[in-house]
C-alpha cells in the first residue's frame, strides 16, 4: 500500500445519505466495464426499468435512471416540465422543496409558494385554495423531505391536482424503496429519487419516470428544453428502441443498480417496507425511552429518516464527531433552519437493521454520556426489543 494513498474507512453509515452497500453490490461494481451500446449492456438497462416500475407503482414506459444523483434527476423532471413563463405550485416544507422552488426559478418559471413551517407536511386546504386561481401547469411536491423527517400525505393533493388538470412532479428520493410509492395511482406525471438512499446503491444514479403525458409535454414545447443532458425525448431515443448514443452509460454504476433492484425484488416490496417501519418504530420507541425526542408529530413521520431533537446544552458537532472517531458511526445534522436543532437518523436500504437500531441507541448514549448528559439506555433498549421482537 503507497503511504500517499488516502484509505476509505469502513464506516457505520447511518445518516440522510449514502447509506451501507449490501456485500452483493460491491461485487456487482467489479463487473467488467462494458460498452454503452454493447448488446449484453442493453438487456441490464431493460431490466433497470422494468424491476423499477412497480417500485414506483407505475406502467410509465419512461422509467428509468439518469445519469447524475438525486439533483441530477430533479433537474431533469424540472427541466423537462417547466418552460419560460408556465404557471407552477410549489410546495415547500423543506430544504429540498426549496431546491425545487430554485430550479424552477431558473427555468423562468412563474412560481407561486405555498410554504409551509419545517416539520410538518404540505396542508391539502392550502394547495386546494392556491389551485383555485386555476392555470397551473405543474404543481411539485416533496414525498419524503429529508431535512425535516416528515412525510407527505398524497391522496387529497393527488386529487386536487387531478379535478385542475395540473400535472405533479414528485420529489420521491428518500421514500422510493422504502416507503410506498404510488405514481399511476397518484397521477404523478414526474418523479425521481436516487441510487443511494433506501435502494441502497452508491450514489451516481437518479431514477426516473414520466408518464405519457409529460413525455408529450416535453417533445412538444415552444422552447427546447434548457438542458441537453437531461432532455427525456433526447435520453428516450438511448433508453428505448432507437438506441443512438447519447452520452456514455456508466455500466459499473448501472450494474450496480441492477444489483440492488434484484435484492429488493428478492426480498419482496411488501415485506421491504414493512422491515422500514418496523426498525423506525423501535428506534423511535429507543429513543423516547432513553430520554430524547422526536421532532415530528407521530402521524407524520418517516419511516426511513428520524430526526431527533438535541437536548438543551449538547454540543452537536462534538456529538457527531464522537460517534464517527470512537464507533465509525455516521449520523446527519441539521440542515438549513434545522442546522443545531436536530440530528437525522438514516434507517434507509440495508443499513435499515435490527442490530443498527440497537448499535445506534448504545453510540448515541456514550456521546451524550461523553458531556455528562446521562440517558437511561436500559430503558431505551428494552422499549426498542418490544417492538423488534412484537
Ligand atoms: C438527497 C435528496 C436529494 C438530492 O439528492 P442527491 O443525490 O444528493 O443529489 C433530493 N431530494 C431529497 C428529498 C433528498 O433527500
Amino acid at each position: 500500500m503507497r503511504a500517499d494513498r488516502p484509505e476509505a474507512p469502513l464506516r457505520k453509515l447511518m445518516g440522510p445519505g449514502p447509506l451501507d452497500v449490501h456485500p452483493r453490490i460491491y461485487s456487482a461494481l467489479t463487473s467488467p466495464v462494458i460498452g454503452h451500446l454493447d448488446p449484453a449492456y442493453l438487456k441490464v438497462l431493460d431490466r433497470i426499468g422494468a424491476l423499477l416500475r412497480p417500485v414506483f407503482g407505475t406502467q410509465n414506459r419512461v422509467t428509468h435512471a439518469t445519469p447524475g444523483t438525486g439533483t441530477s434527476g430533479m433537474e431533469a423532471c424540472v427541466a423537462n416540465l417547466m418552460e419560460p413563463g408556465d404557471r407552477v405550485l410549489v410546495c415547500v416544507h423543506g430544504y429540498f422543496g426549496d431546491r425545487i422552488r430554485q430550479m424552477a426559478q431558473r427555468q423562468e418559471a412563474e412560481v407561486t409558494l405555498v410554504e409551509t413551517e419545517w416539520g410538518r407536511p404540505t396542508d391539502a386546504t392550502r394547495v386546494a385554495e392556491a389551485l383555485k386561481d386555476g392555470g397551473y401547469k405543474v404543481l411539485t411536491l416533496v414525498h419524503a423531505e429529508t431535512s425535516t423527517g416528515v412525510l407527505q400525505p398524497m391522496d387529497e393533493i393527488a386529487e386536487l391536482a387531478k379535478a385542475h388538470g395540473t400535472m405533479i412532479l414528485l420529489d420521491t428520493v428518500t421514500s422510493l424503496g422504502g416507503i410506498e410509492v404510488n405514481v399511476d395511482e397518484w397521477g404523478v406525471d414526474a418523479g425521481y429519487s436516487c441510487s443511494q438512499k433506501c435502494i441502497g446503491a452508491p450514489s451516481g444514479l437518479a431514477p426516473v419516470t414520466f408518464s405519457d403525458r409529460a413525455v408529450d409535454v416535453a417533445a412538444n414545447r415552444k422552447h427546447p428544453v434548457r438542458s441537453w443532458y437531461l432532455d427525456i425525448s433526447l435520453l428516450d431515443q438511448y433508453w428505448g428502441p432507437e438506441r443512438v448514443y447519447h452520452h456514455t452509460s456508466s455500466s459499473t454504476l448501472n450494474y450496480a443498480l441492477l444489483e440492488a433492484l434484484l435484492l429488493m425484488e428478492e426480498e419482496g416490496l411488501q415485506n421491504r417496507l414493512a422491515r422500514h417501519l418496523k426498525n423506525h418504530e423501535a428506534l423511535v420507541a429507543g429513543v423516547e425511552a432513553m430520554g430524547l425526542e422526536m421532532l415530528v408529530a407521530p402521524e407524520h413521520r418517516l419511516p426511513t429518516l428520524n430526526t431527533v431533537r438535541i437536548p438543551e446544552g449538547v454540543d452537536d458537532a462534538r456529538v457527531r464527531g464522537y460517534l464517527l472517531e470512537t464507533f465509525g458511526l455516521e449520523i446527519g445534522g441539521g440542515l438549513g433552519a434545522l442546522k443545531g436543532q436536530v440530528w437525522r437518523v438514516g434507517l434507509m436500504g440495508y443499513s435499515s437493521s435490527a442490530e443498527n437500531v440497537l448499535f445506534f441507541l448504545s453510540a448515541m448514549s456514550r456521546a451524550l454520556a461523553d458531556q455528562g448528559q446521562v440517558m437511561d439506555v436500559e430503558a431505551g433498549l428494552e422499549a426498542a426489543m418490544l417492538v423488534l421482537n412484537a
